[in-house]
């Protein structure tokens, strides 16, 4: 078991998802370059952005990540990614097209990601809260059809020094019967090449190496 912090969990301490391996489109690479950017640099720097990842399982836990939402009218916020409803309760089209894209046969794997600001503490982690809304979406969030739809996490966080070269980025997964796994072979695919973030510490960097 992962060791348990106020709020927190140190999702570092999880199990490597055997034979693991997420790849990202370069749509999907610019997309959370964005939203990591957005959260380092705009306004009180303490705000949390994201998106959904849509993809498909290419081999046994393979997962290449194709497109971003097409959307992104949330209101940023202070500790929280809501995705939603706006502030009159009408349901945001990035939720929308979430709902959708479950029913979607196209897809089969979908990442809710979002960022972390540095705050100290245990913010480069994700918080429970965090957690339990990957399980609530992979519990609750399941096509008519049947169908079953794989939902992981994912995680940007600033670093510190607030430069580009410590920003990190995480995914996990979890999996109903075993728990939790995080997956930390992470890479782009770019000029027909699959190029891995670098990694300090087994720890992948917002960054191509
Ligand atoms: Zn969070």
């Amino acid at each position: 078991m992962a060791n348990v912090l106020a709020g927190a969990t140190n999702h570092f301490e999880f199990n490597e998802l055997p034979n693991s391996r997420i790849i990202l489109s370069e749509e999907c690479y610019r997309r959370l370059s964005a939203d990591i950017n957005l959260c380092a640099f705009s306004g009180t720097k303490e705000l949390e952005y994201g998106t959904f990842l849509y993809g498909k399982e290419i081999k046994p836990n393979v997962i290449y990540f194709d497109m971003p939402s097409k959307y992104d009218d949330y209101e940023p916020s202070f500790r929280e990614f809501e995705v939603n409803i706006d502030k009159n309760g009408n349901e945001l089209l990035m939720h929308k097209e979430l709902m959708s894209k479950i029913e979607d046969n196209k897809y089969n794997c979908i990442a809710h990601i979002h960022t972390h600001p540095y705050i100290g503490g245990t913010c480069r982690f994700f918080s429970n809260q965090d957690l339990r809304t990957i399980q609530t979406l992979q519990r609750d969030f399941q096509p008519e059809n049947g169908e079953k739809k794989y939902f992981f996490g994912g995680l940007l966080t600033v670093g510190p020094e607030n430069v580009h070269e410590t920003d990190e980025i995480s995914f996990v997964f979890y999996d109903e019967n075993n728990g939790w796994y995080k997956i930390t072979n992470i890479n782009v695919f770019l000029n027909n090449q699959e190029i891995p973030f670098f990694k300090v510490d087994t720890k992948p960097k917002m960054r191509l190496g």
